[in-house]
């Protein structure tokens, strides 16, 4: 978040074509005054900004609007290809690249299978591919810069990836590496924090300003957006849900405590659960015929869609998530009081039950003022969440600049 600095003229100037461009943006065709209307600055002000952002080629004239009595009125719109931006998602089993305009469009896309590397080899992996991918990008001088999206603890200021077990991260100063390696500006941010940025940037939360992003799948994450701006913490670790204690002296965890919540909603125990019921339960489950016994075939989207066909196992196992998932989401909306609580996820996707049961669940537990304030909706990202996740990291600081 940036910080205020009363009478600094070239930050309010900054701040101003910022919120500027962010209004042509949500807006246009828009004329100069209207802008100055809806954002509530003097229109001598957008006039100079306006005259700056075409100069860059961010903004352009389109057409003329109605008039209320005078000379009818130039509108503006922005132009979303006069820059691009390279995004990256790194997750452990590939890293994605593509090539996109700053409304987060992809022109191109490459993913690349991470073979299981780790640590020195992956990062070296990092940097030869995204070499790769430069060496044929188009008009490079008008690159924004890269932006790399990782599971993990990431310290976003300084571009380091702290922590990330799964990969054997530890420490990798890849804003660094990557700055010296293609000269372009990079960013680095945890994934849960980018894509709380892009639900709020390119998703239908765009006027929400308090959101909590989880993610479901091999572990469980989330994002914290207060205010606007990403809730980060002291180190950078804030938002791991999924190490949040759900049950008093429960399941091991990797973290070395035991009864995290991520050990009991993950996709591998909801997969050896149901595996476990099949086999030693002998418990009969329409899964059966949809893998025609293959147990080795079963997948989240198997699951959701023995959940939407009432299937008496897949809604058991899907019960007990949802109690435990229960516990964290009220725990955490008790903490921050979130506007929206997005869900995200493989056994979240098309699984409308799931959603209004964690509602109801979540209804009941919390305190009586928040009961009708419950607000638990899906991901509004679509496939692409990942790229337009890194998309989100360079275009949330360059549009939505917030005053705090
Ligand atoms: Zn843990």
């Amino acid at each position: 978040m940036q910080k205020q600095r009363t009478g600094d003229a070239k930050l309010i100037q900054e701040l101003n074509r910022s919120i500027i461009l962010d209004a042509i943006r949500k807006y246009g065709p828009v004329s100069r005054s209207e802008v100055a209307k809806i954002i509530d600055i003097s229109p001598t002000t957008v006039t100079s900004a306006v005259f700056d952002l075409m100069d860059e080629g961010l903004v352009y004239e389109d057409g003329v609007g109605n008039s209320n009595g005078g000379r009818k009125p130039v509108l503006l719109r922005f132009n979303p290809s006069a820059y691009s931006i390279i995004g990256v998602s790194i997750t452990n089993s590939s890293i994605k690249i593509a090539d996109m305009n700053l409304e987060g469009v992809i022109a191109r896309k490459k993913v690349y299978k991470a073979n299981e590397y780790q640590g020195e080899e992956m990062i070296q992996f990092i940097l030869d591919v995204v070499g790769q991918f430069l060496a044929t990008k188009p008009n490079i001088e008008r690159c924004q810069g890269i932006s790399v999206i990782t599971p993990g603890i990431v310290d976003a200021k300084n571009g380091l990836i702290s922590y990330n077990s799964k990969l054997k991260l530890y420490n990798v100063p890849l804003k660094e590496l990557l700055e010296e390696k293609t000269n372009l500006p990079t960013y680095v941010d945890n994934d849960a924090n980018a894509f709380v940025l892009a639900e709020n940037f390119f998703g239908i939360f765009s006027n929400y300003k308090d959101l909590l992003y989880i993610t479901i799948g091999d572990g469980v994450g989330s994002g914290v957006m207060i205010n606007g701006a990403i809730y980060r913490g002291f180190i950078g670790s804030s938002g791991e849900i999924g190490h949040t204690s759900v049950v008093q002296g429960g399941m091991k965890c990797e973290c070395g405590n035991t009864g995290c919540l991520e050990n009991y909603v993950n996709w591998p125990t909801i997969y050896s659960k149901i595996v476990s019921a099949i086999m030693t339960k002998k418990r009969d489950t329409v899964i059966k015929d949809m893998v025609t016994n293959d147990l080795s075939k079963i997948t989240p989207s198997i699951f959701v869609q023995a959940i939407t066909q009432q299937d008496a196992l897949a809604i058991d196992i899907m019960d007990e998530v949802v109690d435990h998932f229960a516990v964290a989401i009220t725990n955490t909306i008790h903490m921050f009081n979130p506007e929206v609580v997005i869900l995200s996820g493989d056994i979240i996707e098309g699984n409308s039950l799931f959603l209004q049961t964690i509602h109801e669940r979540v209804k009941r537990k919390v305190i009586p003022i928040l009961k009708e304030n419950i607000n638990i909706q899906s991901t509004s990202l679509g496939s692409e969440f990942e790229l337009l996740g890194s998309a989100a990291v360079i275009l949330h600081g360059k549009f939505k600049f917030q005053i705090s």
